[in-house]
This record gives structure tokens, C-alpha cells and sequence, in this order.
């Protein structure tokens, strides 16, 4: 059965699927086929509701009020937390103080960079010289990295001194793990890199990349955004120091983030941004002094009803278990890479299902990916096309854009086959 109810491990994706119900509906007199997960995925109804019903019953800003609904906010709040910190392995029983709020990935990748900028200037005293990188020092990211990766840390070499390096591609686009030793050295400090890419869908081989990293005491800043959704993800077990991903591409409100880091690193790194409830002493004549982290790196008030509702998408996805989903989306993948037979079609990514999730771009020769997505659209499937922020990726595949087909857990290999039908009549339409 490929269907809705197929299911894995005795799970029925089918009902999961129902669950969703913007997915109910047509789009240009056909069914919605939503293959976009890997810019944003569609919520559940109890995602929603999360939001709706703490904005009845429990709304209040968290942390400072005496009143039954800032009490009620705040538990919410730290609930959420720590049921995010639970989905990705990071201290779960002390409540997540290794988790801090963000607006979004990007956002955290920001504070990152901003605080190690500001460790630079000599900020945040001894501790956190550690953070500090001087001339000569050297940044590691990879030519598959999101423009929020790249971008916050070649600023951030640009205003050091450091030297930005690179990993470079295989063929299929993987990142060159097996160089690790020699793009990684001595004087490297931070080594930024995706954990899955988000236009090739390759899962980076992780492990020889941090063992190198750490052998020469370099941090390990991980891009999780397109591994939380679809991995079992334990940042802890993998020896990462940062991790950071966003919220609306795991099921969860737009607008939130989240950045794991090891507590003996929060602790010590500065604050990025300043403001309301992230100090505890501020003097006219004195500099502040801020609070224990994670408080240290949420100034302003936050957004909680978004993350409460982040909370519940986290719970929501360990009830159905990351192994199911992670297997469920194997399946559409599988299907996916069919795009591949095509001819014409070029799958830009590994051909091996096993090393990779379910999101597959594609290039159809001579067809602009604007064309290839409207005449989907045209059929109700939604793909992404450009370069999906990402543009040296497709550098190295000789492009400057291409189309992307992502999947969530509400797809069915049904979807899978209908896009594949429907690309192979792409060129034929065109020429
Ligand atoms: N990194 C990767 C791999 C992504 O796919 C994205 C979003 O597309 C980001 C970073 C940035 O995430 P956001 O736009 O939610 O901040």
C-alpha cells in the first residue's frame, strides 16, 4: 500500500496526514500535493490549537509577574523548553538551560557570531576569551552551507581578522568529510557546518569533522535546521557545541528558534543582543551584569505562545518517534530519486537513499525553474524553485538555480509518484 494509510512500524501515516488541515484542499481544481517542507512545514491541528488556547486562557509576558497569568505563561514557556531540549538530547531532565529562544535559525547563527565578535572586542572578561579570534585564526564552513550560515561568518572573519575556509563538494554534492585534516588545522577556531543540506538533502558525515575539530580545540557550530524535522537528533551523543534550527520547519510556529549549546559554553560566551530580562544588576555609572544563560541570550520580551506551540510540535513528533518518521520519509525519498530516470532531469544530491532525507533538487535541462514550478503549481504541487539561499552550492553544480521537492511526514509515496509523472511532462510541454 503506498497510500495515505501506509504505515511504518504499525503507525498509521494516513491519520497523521488528517491531522494537517491546510492539506485539505484543492489548488487549481487539484488536491494540494505540498512538497515544500524544507522551507516550511504545515502545522497539525494541535500546533495550532497550542497557539490559539494559550492566547485564551494563559496569555501574559513569562518570567516577571505576580499574577496567576504569568505564572501560568511562564511554566508553559519552560515547558516548552524543556520538551524541545528532550527531542534533541540536551539535558532533558534539568529543564533545558541549554536551550535558548531565538527568532529562527538564521537569528541564532546572528547571535553566534555577534557574541564571538563581541568575545573579540575583549567582551564577556576571561571566560570568554576562549571565543575570541584574532588574525591568523581560521573559520570552517562548507560550500553546501545556507546563506545564514555562510554569511554571519564570513562577517564575522571580515571584522576579526580571521580567514574564512571552506569544505569543498563531492560529485553528489556531499561535503569532503574526508578532509577533514587538512582544511581543519591548528589555527582553526570555528568549524560551521550543516548537519543536512538543505539543497542536495545529504546528511554530512559528521563525526570525522568534530573528532578533527575538537583535536585542535576548534567549536563545532552545527546547522540543524533540516536534520531536526526528519533525524533522531542528540546533540549531546554527537559532542556538537552549538546547534541552532528553526521552529516552523518542524511542525512548530514561524517566528521561533531554538540554539542548543553546551552549558559550560553558554555560560561563558557574551551576550549578543541587551535589553529587558536578560540582566540582573544595571547601574547608570557600572556595567550591567547579565543573567545566568539562557535568560542572558533572550532580551525583549519572547514570543510564547509560538513557543509554546513549538513545545507542543516537539512533543507531537516524539510521540510518533524521529526512527518512524525518519523511516516513513525514506519511502517518499526512495520515490523521489525516481526524478532521476527521468531524462533530462538532473538529481543534484546523492542517488543513495541512505545517506539523505527526502528533499531532491532537481534541474530539468533547458526549463527554467520558474516554468517547472508553475506548471506544477498548475496541477496543485508545491515545489520550491531558485537557490533556495544557497547559491554556491549550485555554483558547484554549474547553476545558478534549480527546483527542490521536500518532504514532511504527512506525505505519501502517492505524492512522491504524481510529482515524478508530472515532471516527466515538463520538457515534453516545453519544447
Ligand atoms: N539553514 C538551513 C539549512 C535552512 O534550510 C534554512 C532555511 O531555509 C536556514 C538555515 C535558515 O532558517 P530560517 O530562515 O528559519 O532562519
Amino acid at each position: 500500500m503506498t497510500g495515505p494509510g501506509a504505515g511504518v512500524a504499525g503507525i498509521d501515516f494516513g491519520a497523521i496526514r488528517g491531522q494537517f488541515p491546510i492539506l485539505d484542499q484543492r489548488v487549481h481544481g487539484h488536491p494540494l500535493i505540498y512538497l515544500d517542507s524544507a522551507a516550511t512545514a504545515q502545522k497539525p491541528q494541535c500546533v495550532i490549537d497550542a497557539e490559539a488556547e494559550f492566547y485564551e486562557r494563559d496569555n501574559a509576558a513569562v518570567h516577571r509577574g505576580a499574577h496567576e497569568l504569568a505564572a501560568r505563561s511562564t511554566v508553559a514557556f519552560e515547558h516548552a523548553r524543556a520538551a524541545v531540549a528532550r527531542l534533541v538530547g540536551a539535558c532533558a531532565d534539568e529543564g533545558g538551560e541549554e536551550i535558548v529562544v531565538t527568532s529562527g535559525a538564521t537569528a541564532g547563527l546572528n547571535l553566534l557570531a555577534t557574541a564571538f565578535g563581541n568575545a573579540s572586542l575583549g567582551r564577556g572578561g576571561a571566560a570568554a576569551a576562549r571565543f575570541a579570534l584574532r588574525p591568523g585564526d581560521e573559520i570552517v564552513v562548507s560550500k553546501a552551507e545556507h546563506h545564514s550560515v555562510l554569511l554571519p561568518f564570513q562577517e564575522l572573519a571580515a571584522r576579526t581578522g580571521a580567514t574564512l575556509k571552506w569544505f569543498d563538494l563531492d560529485d553528489e554534492g556531499r561535503i569532503r568529510a574526508d578532509m577533514a585534516d587538512e582544511v581543519i588545522t591548528e589555527r582553526t577556531r570555528i568549524v560551521a557546518v550543516t548537519h543536512v543540506a538543505n539543497v542536495t538533502g545529504a546528511i554530512t558525515d559528521i563525526a570525522p569533522i568534530i573528532r578533527r575539530a575538537h583535536a585542535v580545540g576548534a567549536l563545532v557550530v552545527l546547522d540543524a535546521c533540516q536534520s531536526v524535522p526528519h533525524l533522531a537528533v542528540d546533540f549531546h551523543a554527537m559532542d556538537v557545541d552549538f546547534a541552532v534550527w528553526s521552529a516552523h520547519k518542524m511542525y512548530g510556529p514561524t517566528g521561533v528558534g531554538f540554539l542548543y549549546g553546551r552549558r559550560e559554553l553558554l555560560e561563558a560566551l557574551p551576550p549578543a543582543s541587551f535589553g529587558g530580562s536578560m540582566v540582573e544588576l544595571a547601574w547608570m555609572d557600572r556595567e550591567a551584569r547579565y543573567m545566568a544563560p539562557p535568560a542572558r541570550f533572550e532580551a525583549g520580551t519572547q514570543p510564547v505562545a509560538q513557543v509554546v506551540a513549538a513545545g507542543r510540535a516537539a512533543a507531537w513528533m516524539m510521540d510518533i518517534g524521529m526512527a518512524a518518521i525518519e523511516a516513513h520519509e525514506r519511502l517518499i525519498a526512495a520515490e523521489l530519486l525516481r526524478l532521476g530516470d527521468i531524462e533530462g532531469v538532473r538529481v543534484l544530491g546523492p542517488r543513495d537513499n541512505a545517506g539523505r532525507i527526502g528533499t531532491v533538487a532537481f534541474d530539468v535541462q533547458g526549463v527554467h525553474p520558474h516554468d517547472v514550478g508553475q506548471f506544477l503549481d498548475a496541477q496543485g504541487i508545491a515545489i520550491r524553485v531558485g537557490h533556495h539561499c544557497a547559491q554556491p552550492v549550485h555554483r558547484h553544480f554549474g547553476l545558478y538555480a534549480s527546483n527542490r521537492a521536500s518532504s514532511g511526514v504527512y506525505n505519501t509515496v502517492d505524492d512522491a509518484a504524481a510529482l515524478v509523472e508530472a515532471v516527466a511532462k515538463v520538457r515534453p510541454f516545453f519544447r
